[in-house]
């Protein structure tokens, strides 16, 4: 049995604002302290990806003009990463890369990125503000705290699918009216925490728990 967990981080060059790289960097600690090395794949345009040979996706956030020119070939991998997510494996998408696994995202100059329609929500951009600054929800594992920065605004289509990450004190998440940050679906995650998110150890924990349960079973598959 090999004791190396892979990770693929999707357009790690092109998809990593305010630290989102911290959050692999975390889990890569914490796998290590539980026994586990960890490899890390940028997947990036062009490039071969199968999802189902990785324990875990990881998908950081982007600037407006990145997630264009990402959307053309994320699109390519569409059904690899729909698969994966349906299996229960473990991802985790912040910010951009959350929005991404929506329907559509429209941005600030109207123009619509066609995201990979996995999951019912979608994202679109209001001109009269961004949403800036710290930011505070109840999720399941206690208290997140973070950072936000981002123009789109997600809202759920089937909320009797997804269930948000959690219900927001401060700042504002998925948008201004839902009291809603981010979202589950199986062991899906998306949110608009930058900061790393994962600097929440018991967010982190939980997480790299996942990983282990996913790399054992594929490994032993
Ligand atoms: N460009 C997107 C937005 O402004 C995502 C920003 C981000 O990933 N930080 O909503």
């Amino acid at each position: 049995m090999s004791d190396t967990i892979k990770i693929a981080y999707l357009y790690e060059d092109l998809m990593n604002t305010y630290g989102d790289s911290g959050d692999v960097k975390i889990l890569s600690f914490i796998l290590k302290e539980k026994g586990y090395d960890t490899q890390v794949d940028n997947i990036s345009l062009g490039q071969k990806f199968d999802a189902a040979d990785y324990d875990f996706l990881f998908f950081g956030g982007g600037q407006d003009f990145e997630q264009s020119v990402v959307a053309k070939d994320l699109i390519n991998h569409r059904e690899t990463i729909k698969d994966y997510i349906e299996d229960d494996k473990p991802m985790l998408c912040i910010c951009g890369g959350y929005q991404f696994l929506g329907k559509y995202y429209e941005t600030v100059g109207g123009d619509t990125i066609q995201c990979l329609n996995i999951l019912p929500f979608h994202t679109v951009f209001k001109a009269d503000s961004r949403m800036i600054g710290d930011t505070e929800y109840e999720t399941e594992w206690g208290t997140v705290r973070a950072f936000e920065n981002h123009s789109g605004r997600t809202y759920f289509d089937d909320k009797s699918k997804l269930k948000p990450l959690g219900k927001v004190i401060e700042g504002y998440g998925n948008n201004p009216e839902d009291k809603a940050e981010g979202m589950r679906y199986k062991n899906t995650i998306g949110s608009y925490s930058h900061g790393p998110i994962l600097k929440n150890e018991n967010m982190a924990r939980a997480i790299a728990d996942k990983i282990i349960a996913a790399h054992k079973k594929r490994v032993s598959a």
